[in-house]
């Protein structure tokens, strides 16, 4: 199966309003092409080095989506080439964003990565930490806190919408709240093998890799 065909299956899953992100992180620039004529325009990178390599290569009308961990002395390679940064972790990492993009003019729009989970292996914040967070995100003037993101425990259906359920609840709770610089837009969740439950479960943003570009190998560099 090609990527085109990849493509028109998992779109046929997915309704008009749930952005599809199309992860190519590991994927040549010519893969990335071959969706972008299909007409995506959403594209997720893990590696910040990897993105704006990638960035140079394709059309400027590509929206970049940064998914993975973000280290906070990476944060100036990024500034102004990001539709959305789905990892915001740390007040640390908040700070950093806040004074790159203050520099640059810019405004920054942030996930807030949650680990829904309690995995140690796991980036993102543990739920109740987020209100320490959200303060921080209050005082800034140019970072707008757009919605939340999980990468969730692997497990069965079960398990998937327990955890779906628990963003979904954190994400509605937080939409009634009225604090500065915080909207409740977007809810990041679900991945190649869990997208259509977490959308099930409320996800208005996808972000499937090997569904579309299939199976990544790490080994071959
Ligand atoms: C790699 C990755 C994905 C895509 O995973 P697939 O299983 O290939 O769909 C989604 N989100 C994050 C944060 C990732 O790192």
């Amino acid at each position: 199966m090609g990527i085109t065909s990849n493509l028109k299956n998992v779109r046929e899953k997915i309704p008009k309003e749930v952005t599809l992100v199309a992860v190519s992180k590991t994927k040549p620039i010519e893969d990335i092409k071959e969706a972008y004529n299909e007409g995506v325009r959403d594209f997720g990178e893990n590696k910040v080095q990897e993105l704006v390599k990638k960035y140079d290569e394709i059309a400027n009308d590509v929206r970049w989506h940064l998914i993975g961990h973000l280290q906070v002395n990476k944060v100036k390679y990024i500034v102004g080439k990001v539709f959305l940064i789905h990892s915001l972790d740390s007040i640390k990492l908040l700070k950093e964003i806040e004074k790159r993009y203050t520099n640059e003019g810019l405004k920054a729009d942030v996930l807030i990565e949650i680990n829904i989970g309690r995995e140690e292996n796991k980036t993102g914040i543990l739920e109740e930490d987020l209100k320490f967070l959200l303060d921080e995100c209050e005082k800034c003037s140019s970072v707008n806190v757009k919605g939340l993101m999980a990468v969730i425990p692997i497990g069965d259906e079960t398990s998937n919408r327990f955890y779906f359920r628990k963003m979904k609840d954190i994400f509605d709770d937080l939409k009634h709240k009225n604090i500065k610089n915080i909207e409740m837009k977007y809810l990041s969740m679900g991945m190649t093998h869990d997208y259509e439950i977490a959308i099930s479960e409320g996800a208005n943003i996808v972000r499937v890799g090997e569904g579309i570009f299939g199976k990544r190998n790490y080994n071959k560099e």
